[in-house]
């Protein structure tokens, strides 16, 4: 049976707040959480906010931040695209792939992600992992052969250091962005699938160790169940994580 661990609590703020915009949140939030030291607190603010976000989170270290996608390659002629290594230079420490919404926007495939998570390792900067299903994929029973394939590409990108920076998001698509959440129940089975490819594809110890975040439509009124439900050692929020209070709310939770 796994301990329970310090929960992670992460902020996908996708195409939303510049960095005028980033500013005024982080005073705001900081006024409305007070630091934790049994939690992580992390953002993804829109890479143009990145240097806004460090500026203004400058007197609190416990927010953490990072990018919400990289280029494949380290530089070269990408217009308009950002690498790994520019954003280490801002201070950040994190860096999310294989978001869903990377993944059919933008033709992210398990093969680009898998670059991209070395990328980010290159860097320093400590991968999450998006991965999970579409309602088709589930309603055709294909939940165990996406996860897989999603989790087992990954990891065959990695070295065991690498392997080991590595947090995980278990995202059902069809709950993102949409207000409809996994139950606690659908999460933990998720999670225990995630943690089988982990097991099989890189090792029995490495899966207990791992850390799977829930993402799908979680909001203050969601969040203490799903953290509860076995298996969640934390959530990626986005919707709610653009709102100062909200977000406070939901890094309250789960405190010992
Ligand atoms: C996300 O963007 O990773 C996400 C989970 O979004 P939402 O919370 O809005 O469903």
């Amino acid at each position: 049976m796994r301990e329970p661990c310090a929960p992670l609590f992460a902020a996908n703020w996708k195409m939303y707040k510049g960095p005028a915009e980033t500013a005024e949140f982080v005073h705001s939030f900081a006024r409305r959480h007070e630091p934790r030291d049994d939690a992580t607190v992390v953002f993804f603010p829109p890479s143009i906010s990145l240097t806004a976000f460090a500026a203004a989170a400058g007197g609190r270290p416990d927010l953490e931040y990072g990018v919400q996608d990289v280029h494949t390659e380290r530089e070269g002629a990408h217009t308009g695209a950002v690498s790994a290594p520019m954003v280490a230079q801002t201070g950040a420490g994190w860096g999310l792939a294989g978001h869903s919404e990377r993944r059919r926007e933008f033709g992210d495939d398990d093969e680009a992600v898998g670059r991209k998570l070395v990328r980010l390792l290159e860097s320093s900067l400590r991968p999450i992992l998006c991965v999970g299903e579409t309602l088709a994929e589930r309603e055709a029973g294909r939940l165990e052969e996406v996860l897989g394939r999603q989790v087992g590409a990954a990891l065959s990108a990695l070295d065991v250091a690498g392997r080991g920076r590595l947090v995980y998001a278990y995202e059902p698509v069809w709950a993102i962005g949409t207000g409809r959440t996994a139950s606690p129940v659908d999460a933990s089975g998720a999670h225990a699938i995630v943690r089988a490819a982990i097991a099989t594809h890189a090792s029995a110890a490495e899966a207990e160790a791992g850390l799977i975040l829930y993402g799908g439509s979680v909001k203050p009124g969601n969040i203490e169940e799903l953290l509860a439900a076995a298996g969640v050692d934390g959530v990626l929020v986005g919707g709610a994580s653009l709102d100062p209070d909200g977000f406070a709310a939901i890094c309250r939770a789960g405190r010992a």
